[in-house]
């Protein structure tokens, strides 16, 4: 047992994370990037930030991840990255043909000062950037915020430098899908043209990070929102926000810059919070919800109502990240479940708390930010002795050890496919978790049974 020696009582700890709850800006950041058609991520650092951060997308998508890097050195690390910067700028347009170059900042760049727009002006001065190309980017220092946080830096950054108001307002509603899935991403996309509403949904790494094989190499695969899209979205009337950490500051810089004004929902994950985003898109474009989504609605309430006995009085722990727990926790309170400790590196602040605290009350234990690790969550769950976990990969430990079952959510998850695949977002993919949460259950139910009430039938 790999954490046997993790104690049970809780002393108060400041000056020591063990094993943190959330991963680099970084990593959020090169996701994001992915999401624009024809782009290639640059990390601005040391190789070995962009070798972990390429390999951490990697393992999770199963699908070679490309990015390329300034490869500081002592020379960089001292006089600055300007040089390396010019000269990745020269090399990746001529050798590899991006469209788009999305650089990142990492911690040693960052440490250094490095003025990425000046850096970039130069490459553009020294005629290093193709005309019709472009060099965007996002400062994303790793101990100032979590993948969430660069998510959301990369995703202002289409905004700053792409998102145009050319005066002539089209009819189509942006979509921020926040810090989710491809085929999250892809479901939320698919509900937006089920309705009948155009839309412009960006970031949108459908169809990039779970690209078909087809026995071709595709450096840059067919999906990816695309510059103009991105550009056209200044021109949108409205834009859905989704996730308050990861999708917020795009639509405010996207309502300063641009005037289009947006709202900012949860994430559609689970069936409240579904119906919030498709009544929201129905007010907005002024459309009606058509009969198949009300059949995948009423589907879900179904499985709810049958399987009720088998939800109620569940106790849950939860961690990952801010925008995905929100609506998680509505969820599973929603299905009588008792949702215990709810826990994430991100630093998602007091919104966040009250959001949750909403939800559960006071006895619940809600924590969030830098300091905040995967030790901590591990004492919790020895205390309140939950019968379902919700988390990453790295949680698959902590559930050998105390023998709970976990439901794999969040980023990053290493040692399952699907995620990339199946949706939780949306009614289906409600009806996805809802499937994933009652095999997790009744599977240790089986197991553990006694002969006598080893039951056929649930
Ligand atoms: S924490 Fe900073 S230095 Fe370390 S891998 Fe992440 S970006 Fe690089």
């Amino acid at each position: 047992m790999l954490l046997r020696h993790t104690p049970e009582a809780m002393t108060e700890r400041t000056a020591l994370t063990v094993n943190p709850a959330k991963t680099c800006q970084h990593v959020g950041a090169m996701y994001a990037a992915l999401g624009i058609h024809n782009c290639l991520p640059h990390s601005h650092g040391s190789q070995g930030c962009c070798a972990y951060h390429r390999s951490a997308l990697t393992r999770h998508y199963k699908d070679p991840i490309m990015a390329t890097t300034s490869s500081f050195t002592e020379g960089a690390s001292v006089f600055g990255g300007q040089a390396n910067l010019v000269e990745s700028i020269n090399n990746i347009f001529t050798i590899y043909g991006p469209e788009v170059i999305a650089v990142n900042t990492t911690c040693l760049s960052e440490v250094i000062g490095d003025d990425l727009p000046q850096i970039i002006n130069k490459a553009r001065a020294d005629g290093k950037i193709p005309p019709g190309k472009t060099v965007i980017h996002a400062n994303t220092p790793s101990f100032k915020g979590s993948h969430v946080t660069g998510f959301a830096n990369m995703t202002s950054a289409m905004v700053q430098y792409f998102s145009e108001n050319t005066g002539k307002k089209l009819h189509q509603v942006n979509i921020i899908p926040g810090y989710v899935e491809p085929s999250d991403m892809a479901e939320i996309r698919r509900i937006a043209v089920a309705l009948g509403v155009k839309s412009v949904l960006f970031p949108d790494t459908s169809g990039v990070v779970n690209a078909p094989l087809d026995g071709k190499f595709h450096l840059y695969p067919k999906g990816g929102a695309t510059k103009e899209e991105i550009k056209n979205a200044g021109d949108s009337f409205f834009t859905l926000a989704l996730g308050r950490t990861a999708s917020l500051s795009a639509a405010k810089l996207l309502d300063t810059k641009c005037k289009v004004p947006f709202e900012c929902l949860d994430l559609p994950i689970g069936l409240r919070a579904t119906d919030t985003f498709v009544d929201q898109l129905r007010k907005t474009a002024g459309v009606s919800v058509p009969e198949s989504i009300m059949t995948e609605r009423g589907q879900v309430v179904d499985v709810i109502t049958d399987m009720h006995q088998y939800f109620y009085g569940k106790k849950a722990a939860l961690i990952g990240d801010p925008d995905q727990l929100i609506p998680l926790t509505q969820f599973l309170t929603d299905l009588d479940m008792d949702v215990r400790c709810i826990i994430t590196g991100t630093p998602a602040g007091p919104k966040f708390v009250r959001r949750i605290r909403e939800l559960v009350g006071e006895n619940t234990v809600v924590k969030d930010g830098l300091g905040v690790d995967m030790f901590q969550f591990h004492q919790l769950v020895k205390n309140e002795q939950p019968d379902l976990l919700f988390g990453n990969t790295y949680v698959k430990y902590i559930a050998r050890d105390e023998d709970i079952p976990l439901i794999r959510m969040g980023f990053p998850i290493y040692d399952r496919v699907g995620h990339q695949y199946f949706p939780i977002t949306g009614y289906r993919g409600a009806l996805r978790l809802l499937e994933k949460i009652l095999n997790a259950l009744l599977d240790k139910q089986d197991r553990d049974a006694p002969e006598e009430s080893f039951e056929l039938v649930m």
